[in-house]
């Protein structure tokens, strides 16, 4: 291993002026460059303090904050791995994943009282608390420590953060991300998207997953560039600050929202050059919508917590509604049948399989897991897709998500797609549930656009001139909204539970 901390010095290679305002809260705290050398190495000193050493885990639950992200930029520093814990996550949930990962330190919510027995009943040394306004009693432990830190050495294959998975098909698995992970990754966004210090984040992404956490600031801070901080997502915010932004990055949700807003305009978005969207399906809707009213093309990408970031639209060429671009610099994308890993040719579906990297070196504590989800040293990702003629990667939907029903299978995404681009329609989820005849029967749940008059019988009609028998869905349901997790992805299994017993009994 090399004397220097892979990560660390990847991402503070540009902070070539230590005065300039690296970042700045909605309420208008300031950290400059040298704010957050000195903050990092007090909260680094902090974790050694509390018992951490190189290797360890640090466990985090905390709301959006400054200094929460510089935390993570401290556990980096110390040679510690950041595992950052949905602010959703119950005590339940927590004693599962506190359990499971064994920090030494957990840092909680000042508001959260039972966080000292929780760690007591899961073996936690350290516990910690953390405000949203900088308060709490690890920023009391970093108050008199000394603002500078000699970085533990780290290489580019150890550990830098545990990020446990969003949980959308099952129960969430603690991706192992390394140094180098998170480099090349910062690196290759950093120039895909053409980054530079003069750019300015509008970041209202929350920090627990990879999308705000790594995606968002690695890429900020290895362009020694600056971002305008939100708590979270708010439209009022988000409109007041654009005139000061350069970029802004979301999950498809804020496009919709930003888009039933009236002061969406050529005029509200004219300093901006980029809007990047990722994390769920961006609708090709949405896409014609926010260019219609703004004149900005969306750039979608496609990633997961165990590659990083895998695929981008272009930032010059064409960005394909629909599509979600190229293997991004230095990473690969082939195209595999799921059941026998033949490899398929431009235009077949079948498994999305990624190496690089960027890709993940297992699950914590699933070896098999691991084992089981790579062919020949390339990740798995469980999502179904194609490559066209142009070389632009397409998610057909998730390999878990396929109904097969009397045999045949369908792709929701396939039938979602003929039903969202009905009139009336706003957008849909079909799901396959329990049918005694045929395995799964194909169910469609359809939220309508305002005061549309579509209903089951005019959605049928429509589907069956375009989609073969076995495709139709045999019940359409509708409803206000489709159910989300945080990070805006649909709840099927909510779905598929709340229908399990429409054609058995
Ligand atoms: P779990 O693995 O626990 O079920 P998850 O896969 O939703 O949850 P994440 O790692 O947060 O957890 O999300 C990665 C997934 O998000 C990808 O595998 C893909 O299905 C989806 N995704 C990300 N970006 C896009 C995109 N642009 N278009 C379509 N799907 C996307
Ligand atoms: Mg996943």
């Amino acid at each position: 291993m090399s004397g220097t901390n892979h990560l660390f010095s990847e991402l503070r290679a540009n902070w070539t002026d230590l005065d300039k305002v690296a970042l700045e809260t909605n309420d208008g705290r300031q950290f400059r460059y040298r704010d957050i050398l000195a903050l990092t190495a007090r909260f680094a000193n902090a974790l050694v303090a509390a018992g951490v050493k190189p290797g360890d885990r640090v466990a985090v639950q905390v709301e959006k904050s400054p200094e929460a992200l510089f935390l993570y930029l401290a556990c980096v520093r110390a040679g510690a791995a950041y595992l950052p814990l949905n602010t959703a996550y119950t005590d339940a949930e927590l004693e599962y994943f506190l359990g499971d990962a064994e920090p030494t330190v957990f840092v909680a919510r000042p508001t959260h009282a039972s966080a000292p027995a929780l760690c007591t009943k899961t073996g936690v040394a350290g516990c910690y608390t953390l405000g949203a306004d900088g308060d709490g009693t690890l920023i009391e432990l970093a108050a008199d420590k000394a603002e500078t830190f000699e970085n533990i050495a780290r290489g580019p294959d150890d550990l830098a953060a545990i990020l446990y998975t969003s949980g959308t098909t099952g129960r969430s698995k603690g991706a192992m991300t390394t140094h180098e992970n998170l480099a090349s990754n910062a690196r290759a966004l950093a120039e895909y998207w053409r980054f530079t210090d003069r750019d300015v984040l509008l970041h209202a992404l929350p920090i627990f997953h990879t999308h705000g956490l790594f995606v968002a600031s690695n890429v900020i801070f290895r362009s020694g560039a600056s971002m305008l901080f939100l708590p979270k997502f708010d439209p009022n915010e988000v409109f007041r600050l654009l005139p000061r932004a350069t970029t802004m990055m979301g999950v498809p949700t804020f496009y919709t929202r930003l888009i039933d807003d009236a002061r969406l305009s050529r005029e509200t978005t004219k300093e901006m050059r980029l809007f990047i969207s990722g994390s769920a399906p961006l609708l090709a809707d949405t896409h014609r919508a926010f260019e219609e009213k703004t004149g900005h093309r969306i750039l979608e990408r496609y990633g997961m917590t165990e590659t990083n970031m895998i695929t981008s639209n272009p930032y010059d060429g064409e960005r394909v509604p629909g599509a979600v671009g190229f293997p991004l610099p230095g990473v690969s994308v082939r195209i595999a049948n799921p059941e026998t890993g033949e490899l398929l040719g431009a235009d077949e579906i079948g498994m999305i399989e990624v190496t690089g990297p960027n890709v993940f070196i297992g699950y914590w504590r699933m070896p098999e897991k691991t084992a089981s989800e790579f062919r020949d040293g390339w990740f798995i990702t469980g999502d179904l897709g194609k490559i066209d003629a142009t070389g632009y990667v397409h998610i057909v939907g998730r390999g878990k998500d396929l109904v097969i029903t009397g045999g045949y299978n369908v792709y929701p995404k396939e039938v979602e797609s003929e039903i969202d681009a009905l009139p009336g329609v706003f957008e849909s989820a079909v799901i396959g549930v329990p049918h005694p005849d045929f395995g799964e029967g194909v169910v469609a749940v359809v939220v309508k656009t305002k005061d549309a008059a579509i209903d089951e019988k005019a959605i049928h009609d429509a589907l069956k001139v375009r989609l073969a028998n076995y495709k139709l869905p045999k019940r359409v349901f509708f409803v206000d909204d489709l159910p989300r997790n945080t990070m805006a992805k649909v709840q099927k299994n909510v779905l598929r539970d709340a229908h399990k017993d429409l054609f058995v009994r």
